[in-house]
């Protein structure tokens, strides 16, 4: 079921689009990770989603529904963390949460106490806001984001600041919602940092949408592999399992084949391959790092 979808979407600040012909879809159950160096276009296209901002043009649906009525029915059942959220420095966290389900008519009172659950905030009694630590403070900002059960949630860059720890709470967080069936869409200008959280991708620079790809197409870019060039590589797969007993590997083309074994050995490799008569003519190792990926994606799009 898709829960987003993006046609063209266009957003201009003066000269500059902040959000340029983006079109993209999230369906359910999905983690999206929007990555983007800053400025990128990130904010202000979480912003025209949630209706923070309105498009030049382009279109959005939400939940099925594009037309202005529908949209805003359709926005109530997002919740999102954009831009800090206004939580009362002397009020505790569920003072808090408390305010905002009285301002927003949540009926049921419960839901304060299943938020604060759900973020693990429940032991933080007496203690007020402007005493949380960052990691607190940004969990609290969740809470008040799935406080009228939400079945998408957008979050930006939420866990900026944060040490370690808080990166690993919010990350197991955000795992725990979207196990219940919630959807999320989440940005970050660190691609590893998405990589532990989000199921799929896309890539934005300067506005526009550059790539868009799965978890297991990333790992598949990213994957470190032995690539031999040879003149004949389906006689060069037979030659290395039965030689080498490498099962590990998978054929490009014609002449290519990549190894996801034997990265430390390619003379071993080379050498039997040409005791079997077949011609290498190069054999080196490929794949990025993460961040190398994402620099390579963008920067081969800057030009
Ligand atoms: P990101 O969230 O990826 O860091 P933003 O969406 O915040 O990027 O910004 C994208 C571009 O739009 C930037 O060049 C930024 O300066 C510009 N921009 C964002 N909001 C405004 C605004 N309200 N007025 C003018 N320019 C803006």
């Amino acid at each position: 079921m898709t829960v987003l979808k993006t046609r063209e979407l266009t957003k201009r600040y003066g000269n500059t689009a902040a959000v340029d012909n983006v079109s993209l879809t999230v369906e359910k159950s999905d983690i999206f990770g929007l990555i983007g160096q800053n400025g990128a276009g990130k904010t202000t296209l979480m912003r025209l989603i949630t209706s923070l901002a309105r498009p030049d043009s382009g279109s959005i649906e939400l939940f099925g529904q594009a037309d202005e009525a529908g949209l805003n029915a359709a926005r109530a059942r997002v919740g999102c963390v954009i831009e800090t959220p206004a939580l009362y420095p002397n009020l505790t966290a569920a003072q808090n949460l408390e305010y905002y389900r009285i301002q927003r008519g949540i009926p049921d009172k419960s839901v304060v106490g299943k938020s604060l659950e759900m973020v693990s905030l429940t032991g933080t009694g007496k203690k007020k806001f402007k005493n949380f630590s960052l990691g607190m403070k940004q969990r609290l900002g969740l809470a008040l984001a799935i406080l009228n059960s939400p079945d998408l949630i957008i979050l930006d860059e939420p866990v900026n600041g944060l040490d370690p720890m808080g990166i690993i709470e919010m990350r197991d967080l955000m795992k725990r919602l979207n196990e219940q069936g919630i959807t999320i869409l989440i940005s970050s200008h660190i691609l590893s940092e998405l990589s532990q959280v989000a199921t799929k991708y896309a890539i934005i620079h300067q506005g526009r949408l550059i790539k868009s790809l799965t978890q297991e197409q990333l790992r598949e870019e990213c994957k470190r592999a032995l690539s031999v060039t040879a003149d004949d590589a389906a006689k060069a797969a037979v030659i290395l399992e039965t030689e080498l007993n490498i099962r590990n590997y998978k054929q490009i083309s014609a002449n290519e084949l990549r190894l996801y074994e034997y990265l430390d050995n390619p003379a071993e490799v080379t050498f039997q391959l040409n005791k079997g008569g077949v011609r290498v003519a190069s054999i080196h190792e490929v794949g990025d790092s993460l961040e190398d990926y994402f620099t390579k994606t963008i920067g081969g799009e800057s030009k």
